[in-house]
C-alpha cells in the first residue's frame, strides 16, 4: 500500500525535488520553534492548489495524516507531524502578491512572508497592519492558521481583522473559496473566519485577500521608565482608558532590559523594573497632544521618566530593544517556554503581580515582555530541558501561569495557539460542551482525521510534556 501511495504521490508532485524523504530532510522537518520533536515521513512542498487537493485525496484514501507547514516560527507545536505522516510544506509557494490600490486589497499565496506584503503595500502609501514580531520569517499561512498578533494589534487588531477572502482546500481534497473581495459581506456562514486561527486542523490555506489600510503620515515612539514592575502594569491600564489608543504598547521588564543589555548594549537603564515602549500614529498635531496626555498618566503613575525619541534613527533603536528580548534571554540556558496567556485589560495590574509572585514561589528564570497593551504579556521561562528535575518545577509553573491568566478571566493564548504544547489545558478554560461542539466541526470537514491531528484537543491521559 505504501509503495502504491508513493507511486501515486509522483503523479500528483511531477517534480520530484519537491518530494523529500531523505532523513536529514525529515529531521529538519521535525522541528519548529516550540519544544518537541517529531519526525515525518515525507515532505511534500506543494506550489499549486491541485498538487495540495491531490495530496489530501490521497492522504484520505490511505489514512495518512497531513500536517501543513509555513515557516515552523510556531510557539506550540502547530506544524509538529505528531502522527508522522506528510509534512505540506508551502513556503516555497510565494510567488503570487498583487496589490490593489483601488479596492484596498492585497492578493497573496501562501508562503509569502508576511512583512513583504505591507513592504508592497507601503509603495502605494498603503499599510498591511497585523505585524507579529517573527514578520520577517513567518509566512501568511501560518499567520493566518494561528490568527497572528504583533505589537501594531493594540491598534488596528489582529490578523483575522484583515482577511476578507481564502482559496482553501478542504481535508477531502475539495478546492473552495470563502468570502470574497468585498470589505462588507455577510452572505452564508463566515466560513474564513472559521478557518484563521483553525491552526491547519480544518483546511489548506492556498491563497488569501487581505484588507489594506492608509498608512499613518507620522508615528512617535515614548519611552517611560518604571522602578516598580506593577506601575507599569497601571499605566498601561490607565493609557488604555485615558481617551487615546496607541499603536503599540510594549513592555520589557527587569530581566529582559538586563538580557539585552548584556547581549547588545544600547544604553538602557538596568536598575529600572520595567520599560514601557509606547509608539503613537496619525496625524502629527493629534500626535502632540496624544504625547503630553502619556507624559501626564506616566507622572499620575509614578513612572521615573518618560522620554521621546528625537529622530527616527532613536526611534529604530528603540523597538530593536524590544527585538532583542527573545535572542537576548536564551543567553543563559538552552530552553526557552515562551507563553502568552492574555488577560482583559483591566487585569493588566494584576497578572503582573501574579507572574512576580510565580516567579518567587518556583524559583525560575521568569521573563516578561510583551504586547502589554491588548494584555498579552509574553511570561517566558528560561530553562535547560535536559535538567528532568528543573523541567517539573517549570512544569507547574506553567501551569500556574495558566491558572492565573484563566483565574482573571483571560485566555490561554493570545496569539501563538494551541498546538500540541497547550491542547491539556483546553478543558480548563472550556466547558465538555463547548470542546465538543468544536470536536463536531472538526469531524465535519475531517472526518477521517488526516488533518495536523492530536492538536488543539486533548488527548485522554494528557499533560503538559516539558519532563518527558
Ligand atoms: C521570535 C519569534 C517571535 C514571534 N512573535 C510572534 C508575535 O509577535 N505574534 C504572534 O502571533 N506570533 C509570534 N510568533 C509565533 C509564530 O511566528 C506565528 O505563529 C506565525 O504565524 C507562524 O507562521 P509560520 O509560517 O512559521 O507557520 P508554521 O509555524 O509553519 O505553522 C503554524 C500553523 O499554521 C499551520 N499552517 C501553515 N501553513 C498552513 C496552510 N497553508 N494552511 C493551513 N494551515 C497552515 C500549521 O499547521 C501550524 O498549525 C513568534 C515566533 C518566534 C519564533
Amino acid at each position: 500500500m505504501q509503495a502504491e501511495a508513493d507511486q501515486q504521490l509522483l503523479k500528483i508532485v511531477h517534480d520530484r525535488k519537491r518530494i523529500l524523504s531523505q532523513e536529514e530532510d525529515l529531521v529538519s522537518y521535525g522541528y519548529d520553534a516550540s519544544f518537541g520533536f517529531y519526525r515525518p515521513d515525507l515532505v511534500v512542498q506543494a506550489t499549486s492548489s491541485e498538487e495540495v487537493a491531490g495530496v489530501l485525496k490521497l492522504a484520505n484514501r490511505f489514512k495518512i495524516p497531513v500536517t501543513p507547514r509555513g515557516q515552523a516560527s510556531s510557539l506550540s507545536g502547530g506544524p509538529l507531524p505528531v502522527k508522522g505522516g506528510i509534512v505540506l510544506d508551502v513556503s516555497q509557494w510565494n510567488q503570487k502578491l498583487v496589490i490593489d490600490s483601488e479596492d484596498l486589497v492585497a492578493v497573496v499565496s501562501p508562503g509569502v512572508v508576511t512583512a513583504q506584503i505591507d513592504k508592497a503595500a507601503a509603495k502605494y502609501g498603503l499599510m498591511y497592519p497585523p505585524d507579529p514580531s517573527s514578520s520577517r520569517v513567518s509566512t501568511i499561512a501560518g499567520n493566518l492558521a494561528e490568527n497572528s498578533g504583533g505589537p501594531r494589534c493594540l491598534k488596528y487588531g489582529v490578523t483575522k481583522d484583515y482577511v476578507i477572502g481564502l482559496e482553501v482546500v478542504t481535508p477531502q481534497g475539495e478546492i473552495i473559496r470563502t468570502g470574497g473581495r468585498t470589505v462588507k459581506n455577510v452572505t452564508g456562514y463566515d466560513l474564513t473566519k472559521l478557518i484563521v486561527g483553525s491552526e491547519g486542523t480544518l483546511g489548506v490555506i492556498t491563497e488569501a485577500t487581505l484588507r489594506l489600510m492608509p498608512r499613518p503620515p507620522a508615528s512617535r515612539t515614548i519611552m517611560i521608565i518604571f522602578d516598580r514592575f506593577v506601575d507599569s502594569g497601571k499605566m498601561v491600564s490607565k493609557i488604555l482608558t485615558s481617551g487615546i489608543l496607541p499603536a503599540k504598547v510594549e513592555m520589557m521588564d527587569q530581566a529582559s532590559i538586563r538580557a539585552v543589555e548584556a547581549y547588545r548594549p544600547l544604553g538602557l537603564p538596568t536598575d529600572a523594573e520595567a520599560i514601557l515602549l509606547v509608539a503613537l500614529d496619525g496625524h502629527p498635531a493629534a500626535i502632540d497632544d496624544e504625547s503630553d496626555k502619556i507624559k501626564e498618566v506616566a507622572k499620575a503613575t509614578g513612572a521615573r521618566s518618560v522620554s521621546i525619541a528625537r529622530s527616527d534613527e532613536e526611534a529604530r533603536k528603540l523597538w530593536k530593544a524590544r527585538k532583542l528580548v527573545s535572542p537576548a534571554i536564551v543567553r543563559s540556558k538552552p530552553t526557552k517556554i515562551s507563553e502568552d496567556a492574555t488577560v482583559p485589560r483591566s487585569k493588566i495590574p494584576e497578572f503582573c503581580a501574579r507572574l512576580q509572585e510565580i516567579k518567587k514561589k518556583y524559583h525560575i528564570d521568569l521573563v516578561v515582555f510583551g504586547h502589554a497593551g491588548d494584555g498579552n504579556l509574553h511570561p517566558n521561562i528560561i530553562c535547560d530541558k535536559r535538567n528532568k528535575e528543573e523541567m517539573k518545577v517549570v512544569e507547574k509553573a506553567v501551569e500556574a501561569i495558566f491558572r492565573a491568566a484563566l483565574d482573571l478571566g483571560g485566555t490561554l493564548s493570545g496569539e501563538h495557539g494551541i498546538g500540541t504544547m497547550k491542547s491539556a489545558y483546553m478543558p480548563w478554560e472550556f466547558s465538555p460542551e463547548s470542546l465538543d461542539m468544536m470536536k463536531r466541526i472538526k469531524n465535519a470537514w475531517d472526518p477521517n482525521n488526516i488533518l495536523n491531528p492530536s492538536k488543539i484537543f486533548p488527548v485522554p491521559g494528557q499533560r503538559l510534556v516539558l519532563s518527558e
